[in-house]
C-alpha cells in the first residue's frame, strides 16, 4: 500500500469555537499548559489517543461534541481566558522591548539557521541534541520578545522512528507527514498563490520549494519544501529525510538551507512587513551557504566587490560550532562544492577559487581534498561560539590553525553555555510549586526566585518527586508493552510488565543519541556488579534507557541490542527496561521521572549537553563525566561527578577505570542517601541536594539565561558593527575592506627591532610596573594600522607564558618621515610573584575589528637562537 498518499480535512469550528483553530496554529500551546487544559477538556480520551496533538484532536471530535461545548458556557468562557492570553502574548512589550543596553536600539531582527528543529514530538524534524537546541532558542526567543526569524527544511519524512526487532535490532520508519495537517501555513504572495523560493544548480537545473510557516509563539519559523510538482523527481526527494541520503543530497539539503533560506526571509519580510535582519545566525555549518547568499546580495545590490560585499556580510553573521569531534564536522569533496559555483552555475561577482577558499583547510593537517563548512563559517561570520567553556576551549584548540602564531586562549572563539526552555521541560506540578513559593510565576525565571526553593516544605518536594517517578514508571510500562507486541509477543505473555519498576525505587534515567563516545554500554562493564545493584535487598536501583542509532550507524546499533539484551532477562527486567522511540514525548517522561540522570560521554567529546539541564529543573540530580555544562556547574554538591581517567590512553583500561567510579558511586554515595530515611521517612539530606541544585542551577540552565547571552554578546555587537559598516553608503564596507588588504600585503615587512625593559624596582615586587620600550619597524604601515603590546605572565615549564595580561604601548612620536621604526614604550603593573615573562607583540588594529586575533596576524620578537619569544624577568 505504499503509493497511498496522506492528506488532512480540516474540521470546520463552531463560530463559538472559533478561537480554537488559533489557538491550535500558534506553537505556545506546547508549552502553555492552560491553553492545552482547554483541549484536553474537548475529549480527555480522543487527547490521550492523538498524543496531545491540538490539530489532530480537532480532526478527530466528532461535530455533536463540539456543538455541546459551543453552547457550554464554562467552556468557553476558559476558551476566551486563554485566547486572550495568547493575545497578550503576543503583543506586550517583553524584555527585550525593554532592554535598552548602552543606547543603541537593539537588532531589527536576526534570522536563525538551522538544519533541525526540536518544537515538539508532534513534528519530528530533529534527531537530537542540535535541533533540540534550536527549538528551545525560539521558544525563548519569543517568550523574552526578541525578533527572531528562524529558518530550517521541513523534512517530509523527518527523522525516523524506532522499534525493536524481536533480537533487539533497531528498525527504522520513516512516516509521511502532511504539512496540511501540521500547525503550519503556506506562504503566499500578494497573488494568493505560493511563494516559490529557486535555487540554481549546475546544468541549468533549479532546486524549487514553497515555504510554510510554523508560529512559534512570537516568532516565525520558515521551513523550506522541496516536495513541490515543479522539481523532477528526484529533486522532489531533496528535503524528505534528515540526515538522509548521500554527500550531493545533502549539499543540495545545505543550499536550499542557506541560499534559499535567505530568500525565504526576503520574501517573508517584504510580504508581511516583518523588519528585515541585521544579524545572521548560523546555528552550525549546515547553515554556511547563507554567507554566500548575503555576499551575492551585496554585490549585485549595492555593487560592492567580493572583498567588500564578505566584510559587509561578516560584520552582521554570527556562527556556533557544536561539535568537539573533528569526525563530527560537516565536510564536502572540494569538486563537489566547486561544481556548485562554477560553469554554468556561477554566479556574478563570486569567483569560484574565493568561494574554495572560504572552505579550504588551509592549515597545518588541513585536506586539501575537502571543503569544510565549520571553516566556511568561521571565515563568514566575525563572531564565533562554542557551546559550554570547556566546549569553547576546545574548540580553540580544535580550529587554532585558521588563526597561526595565536595562543589557544586567544583565538576568536568565546562560548555561550547552552541552557533548555523551562516550560517545555518543566513537569506542570514543579511549575506550580515554583509558582507557589515564589507567588509569581514569572519570578521563577529570575536568580532571586530560586533563592526561594529553600523555603519549599520538603514533605511537598518529596510528593512531587514521587508523583513524577511514578508517572514515568506507568508510561515505561505501557510503552514496554507495546515494543513487546511489536517484537511479536502475546498479550498472555506480557502479565509481568505490569510489575516492571517500582514508584518507590531510586530511578536512574540515561537516554541519547548512540554515537560510540556516549558509552551507551558502559554500565555493562562489569554485568555482575551491576545485577547486584539492581537487585540489592534494601537498596536496589532501576533504570530506564532510551536512545537511537544513526540509521548507517550499526556499532551504534549493536549497543542498543547489548542493552536491549540485558535487559531481556528475566532475571532483571523488572529494574532495567530499554524504551524505544527516544524522542520529545519520551524525554519530557524521561527528565521529569528520574531520580539521578546518567551521562558518561568520553571527555571532552560532549559539546554541552542539554538533558541533565532538564532533569535538574524538575528536582533530578546529575551524575556525570565533567564534560560539557556539568564540567562548568558542578560544584560538589549539586550531584555527582564520576571521577575520569583523562591521563590513560588505552580505551579499554579507561572504560574499566570509568566504570568502576560509576559502581562505587551508586553504591556507597546515591543509594545510601536515597534510602536514608528520617522519622518523618523523608530523605532529608536528598532532598537537600534537590533543593540546592535548583537554587544553584536553576536560574543558569535556562535557555532564557541564554538567548540574553546571545543578545547582549554577539546578537547586539553584531547588529551595531554591520550599521557602522553600513553607514554613509556603505563607506565602512569599502574602507575596512581595503584596510585588510593592505594590512595583509603590508604585514610581511612588519617586525620588532628591539625590545628592552626601561624600568623595574630591584628587585621587582608586587604592585609595582615594569616599563618597557620597543623599536618596531612598520614598513608600509602607520602607527594607527597596528597595536603594540606587551605581554606579562608567569613561565611554565616550557618557557612560555602562562595567561598573559597585556598592555598597550604608545608611539613616542609619530612616523618619522625618513625611518621605517617607530619608537614605542609604556608599561604594565607587576601583579603576581614567582618567575615572570614578557614579551612584546604586533597586531593589527581597526575599531571594526571585534577581536585583534580576527586577522590570524602577529608579530612577535626574532627569538635569539636555543629561546623562547618569552623573556624570562630576571
Ligand atoms: C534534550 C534532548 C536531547 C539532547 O540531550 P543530550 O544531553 O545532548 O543528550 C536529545 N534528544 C532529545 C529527544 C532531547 O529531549
Amino acid at each position: 500500500m505504499k503509493a497511498i498518499r496522506r492528506f488532512t480535512v480540516r474540521t470546520v469550528l463552531p463560530e463559538e469555537l472559533s478561537q480554537l483553530g488559533r489557538l491550535a496554529a500558534n506553537l505556545r500551546w506546547a508549552w502553555h499548559a492552560p491553553t492545552r487544559e482547554v483541549f484536553a477538556a474537548i475529549d480527555p480520551e480522543v487527547w490521550e489517543a492523538v498524543e496531545h496533538d491540538p490539530l489532530r484532536l480537532l480532526g478527530e471530535v466528532t461535530s455533536e461534541r463540539l456543538t455541546e461545548l459551543a453552547a457550554d458556557d464554562g467552556f468557553r468562557a476558559r476558551l476566551d481566558e486563554v485566547a486572550a492570553d495568547l493575545d497578550a502574548y503576543l503583543t506586550e512589550p517583553r524584555w527585550y522591548q525593554n532592554e535598552t543596553g548602552d543606547g543603541a536600539p537593539p537588532p531589527s531582527a536576526i534570522a536563525y539557521f538551522s538544519a533541525e528543529y526540536g518544537l515538539t514530538a508532534a513534528l519530528p524534524q530533529y534527531s537530537g541534541g542540535l535541533g533540540i537546541l534550536a527549538g528551545d532558542h525560539l521558544k525563548s526567543a519569543s517568550d523574552l520578545g526578541v525578533p527572531v526569524i528562524g529558518v530550517g527544511l521541513l523534512y517530509r519524512h523527518g527523522y525516523f522512528s524506532q522499534k525493536l526487532s524481536p533480537e533487539g535490532w533497531q528498525l527504522e520508519d520513516y512516516p509521511e507527514i502532511d504539512p496540511r495537517g501540521l500547525p503550519m501555513t503556506q506562504l503566499q504572495g500578494a497573488d494568493g498563490e505560493p511563494v516559490r523560493i529557486s535555487v540554481g544548480l549546475p546544468g541549468g537545473r533549479a532546486l524549487v520549494a514553497h515555504v510554510w510557516v510554523i508560529k512559534v509563539g512570537r516568532v516565525p519559523l520558515l521551513l523550506l519544501d522541496a516536495c513541490q510538482e515543479m522539481n523532477d523527481p528526484e529533486l522532489r526527494s531533496v528535503t524528505d529525510r534528515l540526515y538522509g541520503g548521500g554527500t550531493e543530497h545533502r549539499l543540495r539539503q545545505e543550499l536550499l538551507l542557506g541560499v534559499g533560506g535567505v530568500r525565504a526571509v526576503r520574501a517573508y519580510c517584504e510580504l508581511t512587513g516583518h523588519p528585515v535582519p541585521e544579524v545572521f545566525h548560523m546555528n552550525e555549518g549546515h547553515a554556511g551557504f547563507l554567507g554566500l547568499e548575503r555576499v551575492r546580495e551585496y554585490v549585485a545590490a549595492d555593487g560592492l566587490t567580493f572583498e567588500q560585499a564578505l566584510e559587509a556580510t561578516r560584520t552582521g553573521t554570527v556562527f556556533t560550532t557544536h561539535t568537539p569531534v573533528p569526525a563530527g564536522i560537516d565536510r564536502f569533496p572540494r569538486d563537489l562544492v566547486e561544481r556548485h559555483f562554477s560553469g554554468d552555475n556561477a554566479i556574478d561577482g563570486l569567483p569560484v577559487e574565493r568561494i574554495m577558499a572560504l572552505g579550504a583547510e588551509s592549515y597545518e593537517g588541513g585536506d586539501p581534498g575537502v571543503f569544510n563548512m565549520a571553516v566556511m563559517g568561521m571565515r563568514l561570520a566575525q563572531r564565533v561560539n562554542g557551546v559550554s567553556l570547556l566546549h569553547g576551549e576546545v574548540s580553540r584548540r580544535m580550529f587554532q590553525g585558521l588563526w597561526p602564531g595565536f595562543d589557544t586562549a586567544e583565538v576568536p572563539i568565546t562560548s555561550i553555555t547552552n541552557g533548555v526552555h523551562a516550560r517545555t521541560w518543566v513537569a506542570e506540578e514543579a511549575q506550580e510549586l515554583a509558582a507557589r513559593i515564589v507567588d509569581d510565576s514569572d519570578e521563577f525565571t529570575r536568580v532571586e526566585g530560586w533563592r526561594k526553593v529553600v523555603g519549599a516544605s520538603e514533605r511537598e518536594l518529596w510528593e512531587m518527586r514521587r508523583t513524577l517517578r511514578e508517572r514515568l514508571v506507568v508510561d515505561a510500562r505501557r510503552r514496554l508493552r507495546r515494543s513487546w507486541r511489536q517484537r511479536g509477543a502475546s498479550e498472555a505473555e506480557l502479565g509481568w510488565i505490569d510489575d516492571v519498576l517500582d514508584p518507590n525505587i531510586l530511578t536512574i534515567g540515561f537516554a541519547r543519541r548512540v554515537p560510540s563516545y556516549k558509552r551507551l554500554t558502559l554500565m555493562l562493564r562489569d554485568r555482575d556488579r551491576l545485577k547486584s545493584l539492581l537487585l540489592h535487598p534494601q537498596r536496589p536501583l532501576q533504570i530506564v534507557i532510551a536512545g537511537k542509532a544513526h540509521p548507517a550507524d550499526d556499532g551504534g546499533k549493536r549497543l542498543i541490542q547489548e542493552i536491549v539484551r540485558f535487559a531481556d532477562d528475566p532475571e532483571v527486567r523488572h529494574r532495567i527496561v530499554f524504551l524505544p522511540d527516544y524522542d520529545m514525548a519520551l524525554a519530557r517522561s524521561l527528565v521529569q521521572g528520574s531520580d539521578v540522570w546518567l551521562n558518561n560521554p568520553l571527555r571532552p567529546l560532549e559539546a554541552c549537553g542539554t538533558s541533565g539541564m532538564k532533569v535538574a529543573l524538575n528536582g533530578g540530580l546529575n551524575l556525570s563525566i565533567r564534560d560539557g555544562w556539568w564540567d562548568e556547574w558542578f560544584d560538589g554538591s549539586n550531584g555527582w561527578a564520576i571521577p575520569t581517567a583523562d591521563g590513560v590512553a588505552e580505551p579499554d583500561r579507561r572504560d574499566a577505570i570509568e566504570a568502576a567510579a560509576l559502581y562505587d558511586l551508586f553504591e556507597e554515595q546515591v543509594a545510601p542517601l536515597f534510602y536514608d530515611h528520617d522519622e518523618d521517612d523523608l530523605p532529608k539530606r536528598w532532598i537537600e541536594m534537590v533543593k540546592h541544585t535548583l537554587v544553584s542551577l536553576g536560574p543558569k540552565v535556562l535557555a532564557t539565561r541564554m538567548v540574553c547571552d546571545y543578545v547582549e554578546r554577539l546578537y547586539r555587537p553584531a547588529a551595531e558593527s554591520s550599521r557602522r559598516v553600513a553607514a554613509d553608503g556603505l563607506a565602512g564596507v569599502r574602507d575596512l575592506a581595503e584596510w585588510k588588504q593592505r594590512v595583509v600585503r603590508s604585514w610581511p615587512g612588519v617586525h620588532i627591532e628591539h625590545v628592552e625593559v626601561a624600568g623595574v624596582e630591584d628587585p621587582p615586587q608586587v604592585g609595582g610596573e615594569l616599563k618597557v620600550r620597543a623599536t618596531v619597524v612598520l614598513g608600509d604601515l602607520e602607527p594607527a594600522d597596528v597595536r603594540v603590546e606587551v605581554a606579562l605572565g608567569r613561565l611554565d615549564g616550557a618557557g612560555e607564558l602562562v595567561e598573559p595580561s597585556f598592555a598597550r604601548l604608545s608611539a613616542a612620536e609619530g612616523k618619522p618621515a625618513d625611518s621605517p621604526l617607530v619608537r614605542y614604550s609604556g608599561s604594565i603593573p607587576l601583579d603576581r610573584p614567582g618567575a615572570c615573562g614578557y614579551t612584546v607583540r604586533v597586531l593589527p588594529d581597526h575599531p571594526l575589528l571585534a577581536h585583534p586575533a580576527e586577522l590570524g596576524l602577529i608579530v612577535v620578537p626574532e627569538p635569539p637562537e636555543g629561546m623562547v619569544a618569552g623573556m624570562p624577568l630576571r
